[in-house]
């Protein structure tokens, strides 16, 4: 008998075309090689020519399929014919809602422009959407930064330059130990998984550090469970520990940071804890040749790290002093930090001494010349092969800016930032706080706003308040309350707007955020502000735009939806003006195009602001005569100059052939797509690293039209904006806080790196909510955007409560059980789950997977809007009274950054309900629920 093999087809053929663009399903902006038959999608795999994938896609990636066929897309321009929350709307055109959103901002901007608050969530075109509203004239503008992550960006960009995620990574070729402190899977998800599985092919260790042992920490060699919030503690206490050990860097810290520069300590100045200067406002060193002061960036000079000097009869030390003073106090010893850390004492030891061996006895030498900011020319380059990389777990704290700073000092005292085998930057960082803008907020009728609404404030001088003193800005940013918040205050905008303070405003327009459920502390709290009426009967808010290509839950809460596309449908712009793609040896920037066309009544956002500019005639997107610069976002991307020759795509400038500079080519986007719908420039070999002041590096970065002129720094461990607030604090200066502010701006606003405890810790009873809330991202969906995928909400369509061992055997917790949280805000019921890697005194969630009944086109029935939860109903914006008469914010003092993790609860096991309580009624669906079987065939 013989037998005859099966013929399988092993490659079949999956298309007819293959359209290559950029992913938009998490933030890390993966090349994807999208697979069409019949003008449909078919198959999305990545994209191997790719900087930031190199062919990787991961499973969010792949489901992108079903985000462009998703029931819940929005399929018309809305208008609201019910009360605002039911959900009741009418399918318009685009010219009628054009006219609407027109007739609303009109009249505003002619008088105060003010009146417009205009925030966006998570998209990427940060740079455009400012240019819109500050040629629209109002203040009141930013993204969602400031629930997000603004404690970490502002932190590195005040101490480095630069911060992890998109300002820089691990050098992952030549680390050979990696520390992780907070980081959830969702962010940054294929470069950290290619950069981990390089680093376990080579033997390299990894540490993780989180409350929580899943996802990354759970492949790392070590995990350390520390209890949230302590981070910051236990940090110092590795300083502490290499301090006392001598592991820090001495030539590093004289040569690229302030250490060496003078303070004025005498306690009875006006200008006590500032640097002194020279005449051109150079901060001044001890030259060790010469024993003489000098400007710090002085040709042949090597700063001393240990002398002082007087002049005009007051003392000034080295910041170097205050280090030592500060971090060998006792306080950060590991015996006294490892209760609250939850970290014995032998643990944090070891990891110092392990950081130190590698750092110091495992050092890199690579034969690369090169030459500093002072004209030295070094023969080699020595790295210490430690890196580090954190995300939000550490910054979402009112600690959090002072700890993200701590772990920045850390770093800059191992010497281990931009050298081999440490953290590196990616163009266009490094780039210091004097590279960047100021806050601006002065409106005037039909006029343009002063200058970029987000900066970062050197002092005072640079809050933004009005003449009497009142915040200039809806949502209080850059004011004493949190001075330094870089990012705006996204989630005070809803409160602040409803309460009228600082001022009313008539129109909120917002963008891709989930205000009314998952975005929101205190979700309850602000679907009410968003649905109250005043005396009259008319809402508070007055007009509500939303603008979302997803049937969310913030949809019901506005009165005129702008539908827009999903992120296969679209011109897009990841720009070297915003949050490009590049890596630490070369900058890149991409594009997104529509590989599909939409089979609704829908436009890309940006194109929908550049049609409204046109409308209002906004400077900018205007000519004198009125006519239109921009006909869509593509024309803006390819046309717009932000200065001469420099416009959002670095590519194919001019007559193609020119890069970072040059003028605008009509073929830009049609090179970008030829090319896989992106573009790299390399740094040239000895320019990649010791980059703030490495001279060839300097120069390269003005060639390719990052920096005007070369702009060497050193990094700041004392950040002297700090102290300017202190001393105002301390009574000193023309511009003064308020009384009541005064202590809080002198303890917290310290110019170097301190630890004090959540500010939730000091306003509840701790005994009655001994736990600690978090919530984390999972890896297969990115905030609240896999909902609506039929393939991605198989795999998180609902959320248990996790609970660590003595806690789930302490209660008598079984599977299947349910438990009562509650916090000092509000209670929830909701189902639980063991896990045992995990902090003893911490309960945890995945975000954002409960959903709305009548949202995201999902049943009533759905799992996310039966058994799925949030924890938002437990966390408010404010904290709870602590006696004093004042209800102080739930959010960092310097930053603003709201503080989700600072949330402290209890549990009771309960009765299982129906349903995950609190319950919500439905809302009215503006699309058709989705079927009960997905099934379609594309090419047959
Ligand atoms: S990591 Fe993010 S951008 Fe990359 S493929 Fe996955 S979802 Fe897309």
């Amino acid at each position: 008998m013989t037998y005859q093999q099966p013929q399988i087809d092993t490659s079949p053929h999956v298309s007819d075309e293959v359209r290559k663009t950029t992913c938009y399903m998490c933030a890390c902006r993966c090349g994807i090689n999208v697979h069409m038959k019949d003008g449909k999608v078919a198959y999305i795999e990545g994209n191997r020519d790719h900087p930031v994938n190199k062919g990787v896609l991961c499973a969010k990636g792949s489901a992108g399929i079903m985000q462009v066929n998703a029931p819940s897309r929005l399929r018309a321009p809305l208008k609201r014919v019910g009360p605002r929350g039911s959900g009741a709307f009418e399918e318009i055109s685009w010219d009628e809602a054009l006219q609407i959103a027109c007739d609303w901002l009109k009249p505003i901007r002619e008088t105060d422009p003010s009146k417009l608050a205009f925030f966006t969530g998570r998209d990427q075109s940060q740079s455009f959407t400012s240019f819109w509203a500050q040629n629209f004239g109002t203040p009141n503008y930013a993204a969602h930064g400031g629930f997000c992550s603004v404690n970490m960006a502002a932190a590195g960009i005040y101490t480095m330059g630069g911060s992890f995620w998109e300002f820089g990574q691990p050098d992952w070729d030549l680390t050979r130990l990696f520390l992780l402190f907070g980081v959830a899977e969702d962010h940054d998800s294929n470069p950290i998984k290619m950069g981990i599985g390089r680093l376990k092919a080579r033997g390299a260790r990894i540490i993780g550090v989180n409350p929580i042992r899943s996802g990354y920490n759970a492949v790392a060699d070590d995990w350390v469970g520390i209890t949230p919030g302590t981070d910051g503690l236990f940090i110092l206490s590795l300083v502490h520990e290499l301090m006392r050990a001598g592991k820090i860097d001495l030539d590093y810290l004289a040569r690229y940071t302030n250490a060496p520069v003078l303070v004025n300590a005498d306690p009875a100045s006006p200008e006590h804890g500032l640097f002194l200067r020279n005449t051109d406002g150079k901060p001044i060193v001890i030259d060790r040749n010469t024993g003489q002061p000098a400007a710090f960036d002085t040709a042949g000079i090597f700063p001393d790290l240990s002398a002082t000097h007087e002049q005009d009869g007051i003392t000034h030390r080295p910041v170097m002093h205050l280090i030592a003073e500060r971090y060998l106090d006792p306080q950060y010893a590991p015996e006294a930090v490892s209760e609250r850390c939850g970290i014995t004492p032998d643990k944090i030891r070891r990891i110092a001494a392990e950081i130190a061996r590698v750092a110091f006895d495992e050092a890199i030498t690579l034969d690369h010349a090169w030459t500093d900011f002072r004209g030295e020319t070094h023969k080699t380059m020595t790295g210490r092969p430690v890196s580090f990389h954190a995300m939000r777990g550490i910054s979402a704290h009112s600690n959090g800016f002072q700890t993200c700073r701590a772990l920045h000092l850390l770093q800059i005292l191992l010497g281990t930032v931009e050298v081999p085998g440490g953290f590196r930057f990616k163009p266009p960082y490094p780039k210091p706080v004097s590279a960047h803008p100021t806050p601006h907020c002065h409106s005037k009728p039909n006029c343009a706003l002063d200058g970029p609404h987000l900066g970062f404030v050197r002092g005072p001088e640079d809050l933004a308040l009005r003449d009497d003193g009142r915040p200039a800005r809806i949502d209080k940013a850059f004011t004493w309350e949190n001075p330094m918040s870089s990012h705006g205050l996204m989630h005070m905008v809803i409160s602040n707007a409803h309460a009228g303070d600082p001022y009313k405003i008539d129109t909120l327009f917002l963008y891709m955020a989930n205000m009314s459920w998952n975005s929101s502390m205190n979700t309850r709290g602000v679907i009410d502000m968003l649905t109250d009426k005043d005396e009259a009967g008319n809402y508070v808010i007055p007009h509500i735009i939303y603008s979302d290509a997803y049937s969310s839950e913030m949809v019901a809460y506005a009165d005129l939806i702008l539908p827009d596309t999903t992120y296969l449908e679209r011109h897009d712009c990841i720009s070297m003006l915003d949050r490009p793609i590049c890596e630490a040896d070369a900058a890149a920037d991409a594009i997104r195009w529509p590989v599909v066309t939409p089979d609704r009544d829908v436009r890309g956002f940006q194109t929908v602001l550049i049609q409204l500019a046109n409308k209002l005639a906004l400077p900018g997107f205007t000519t004198a005569d009125g006519s239109a610069r921009y006909a869509d976002y593509a024309d803006y991307i390819v046309s717009h100059e932000r200065k001469p020759g420099i416009g959002p795509l670095m590519g194919f400038r001019g007559d193609g052939t020119e890069t970072g500079r040059g003028a605008p080519n009509p073929e830009q986007l049609q090179r970008y797509i030829e090319n896989g719908s992106f573009f790299i420039n390399h740094i040239p070999e000895g320019a990649q690293y010791y980059k703030p002041w490495n001279s060839a590096y300097q120069d390269w970065a003005v060639a390719t039209g990052l920096y005007d002129t070369p702009q060497p720094y050193v990094f700041d461990l004392y950040v002297e904006p700090m102290r300017k607030f202190q001393l105002a604090a301390e009574g000193h200066g023309d511009r003064q806080p308020p009384d009541h502010l005064r202590a809080q701006i002198k303890t917290t606003m310290d110019p170097l790196p301190i630890w004090y405890p959540p500010f939730e810790d000091a306003a509840i009873d701790a005994a009655q909510y001994p736990l600690h809330a978090l919530t984390q991202r999972p890896m297969a969906m990115y905030h609240s955007w896999g909902t609506q995928n039929a393939w991605l909400r198989q795999i998180h369509g609902h959320n248990p409560l996790y609970l660590p061992t003595g806690l789930w055997q302490r209660h008598g917790f079984a599977d299947g059980d349910w438990a009562r949280v509650t916090s000092a805000h509000g209670a929830i019921t909701v189902p639980v789950a063991h896990m045992a890697a995990l902090n003893e005194n911490t309960v945890w969630t995945w975000n954002a997977i409960g959903k709305r009944k009548g949202t995201w086109a999902l049943s009533a029935d759905a799992p996310e809007a039966t058994r799925g939860f949030l924890l938002n109903h437990l966390i408010h914006e404010l904290l709870p009274e602590k006696g004093d008469g004042l209800r102080w914010s739930n959010s960092d003092p310097i930053t603003g950054q709201a503080a989700w993790f600072d949330l402290r609860v209890r549990i009771e096991k309960t009765t299982p309900p129906a349903e995950a309580q609190p319950t919500f009624d439905p809302i009215k669906s503006p699309v058709r629920q989705g079927p009960e079987t997905l099934r379609w065939s594309v090419g047959k």
